[in-house]
């Protein structure tokens, strides 16, 4: 039976994830840990799927505590002082998702050998029950994003920029705008009051879902706009002219600050722009499959001072290996306060992409992979661990088959030609797929 994606439990509330299956999670975890602390993100639904948590860990014999509503990093930061931590929310999904992630003490979600065992024992019923005098003790504490705060504080210099911040009626409400304020900046809030039915715009903080901070931001004269996901664990940025800034552009944006002239490792997904490699020159790049979770596994496999996704996480292993959002956003702003945010992607290399994609049958996509990647091997430097993507002399390509779509996609990067470099790819994806 699998539960567990790459970020946990989600699925369309009283559906796929009911209060039943989080009671299930509760006894399983709490047959395993003594301690967990538990948050939640504005769903309508968070309420009631922590409650059903609770009850399962309680019984099981764990002790709860509860920080009520808060944004993933405020809570894989407090797991600090529990066995784990539990997150009830689906991130930048729409109202209709919930989700559970679990977190180890370090910051690290679940990984997928601790997501299987639980799994498993599900499965198995294989959870206790305890007598009526061990059952877990609920408690509730009120600092955790004091805490939180206080942290980011102890390492961010304080800035007077006047910035308009987007939270998505998300979860960084509770937080972002008074950090914010506290390290001195002109604070202009939209969307920032916490509400589960996201009415202001969807959850997910990309270019088209910002057009209201894109405007703001110009007719503000901000210095820049900072926009949220649901959960806050993910941070993106527009630019004082109003443009937004790309997740490869703040990727290497906050790599040459955190690097800070060092020469250590890197950690980005397989798909992300060589720019990054060119503009962090001397530090060693080391490339995950997609999804933030092996970014972090990456980074803690090999000490790596920093590490990103460009869908908006930012990974700073001195405070934590789970996304922070809220640190990104308090560090960007440090950042701008030497130098305009423009002004800084003028400094970052561009090249040309090109994405496409060829229709594969789902059945058909280990059987292509194994031809695709016959044929591409002799071309260059083969990385295979998600998708197949070949180092050229003067760019690189992948190929991928889709998590969700009946797909093959392309992307092709190239300092020059890209077009050239994306057709030879083109044709061999077409013959592998014959
Ligand atoms: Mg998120």
């Amino acid at each position: 039976m699998k539960l567990f994606g790459s970020s946990g439990i989600r699925g369309i509330v009283n559906k796929e994830v009911t209060p039943e299956l989080a009671l299930q999670v509760g006894l399983v975890l709490g047959s395993r840990k003594k301690t967990a602390v538990i948050g939640r993100d504005p769903r309508v639904s968070a309420p009631m799927i922590e409650h059903a948590l609770v009850a399962g860990l309680t019984a099981a014999g764990c002790d709860v505590t509860k920080v009520g509503m808060v944004t993933t990093p405020t809570l894989a930061y407090a797991a600090r002082k529990y066995e784990c931590g539990v997150m009830v929310t689906a991130s930048h999904n729409p109202s209709e998702y919930v989700g559970i992630k679990l977190w180890n003490p370090d910051g690290m979600a679940f990984d997928s050998a601790q997501q299987e065992e639980i799994e498993e024992a599900i499965e198995k019923e294989n959870f206790s029950r305890v007598t009526w005098d061990l059952i877990g003790k609920i408690t509730e504490d009120q600092n955790a994003i004091r805490d939180h705060m206080d942290m980011i504080k102890g390492l961010v210099g304080n800035s007077k920029l006047r910035v308009v911040l987007d939270c998505g009626c998300g979860a960084g409400s509770t937080i972002t705008p008074y950090l914010l304020q506290e390290l001195g900046c002109q604070i202009i809030t939209l969307n920032s009051q916490p509400d589960g039915h996201f009415p202001a715009r969807n959850p997910e903080p990309n270019d088209q879902n910002l057009s209201l901070l894109k405007k703001a931001v110009v007719a503000f004269e901000a210095d820049l706009g900072i926009a949220h996901d649901g959960d806050a664990d993910r941070m993106m940025a527009v630019d004082e002219k109003g443009d937004f800034v790309s997740g490869d552009e703040l990727l290497a944006i906050f790599g040459r600050f955190e690097c800070g002239g060092e020469k250590g490792a890197v950690v980005v997904p397989v798909d992300t722009s060589m720019m990054v490699g060119d503009y962090l020159e001397g530090s060693k790049i080391i490339r995950t499959r997609v999804g933030d979770v092996y970014v972090a596994e990456g980074i803690k496999q090999c000490g790596a001072i920093y590490g990103g996704e460009p869908s908006g996480s930012w990974i700073f292993p001195k405070i934590s290996y789970c996304p922070d959002g809220i640190y990104a956003a308090a560090k960007l702003v440090e950042i701008v306060r030497e130098k305009k945010l423009s002004e800084l992607r003028a400094e970052l290399p561009v090249y040309a992409t090109k994405r496409g994609a060829l229709p594969c049958p789902n059945e058909k996509k280990a059987e292509f992979m194994e031809k695709a990647k016959a044929t591409l091997e002799p071309l260059g430097t083969v990385l295979d661990i998600d998708g197949i993507r070949v180092e050229l002399e003067n760019g690189w390509v992948l190929v991928r088959p889709s998590g969700t779509e009946a797909k093959v996609r392309i992307t092709a990067e190239a300092r020059e030609n890209v077009d050239g470099i994306y057709e030879m790819a083109e044709k061999i994806v077409r013959e592998a797929l014959k």
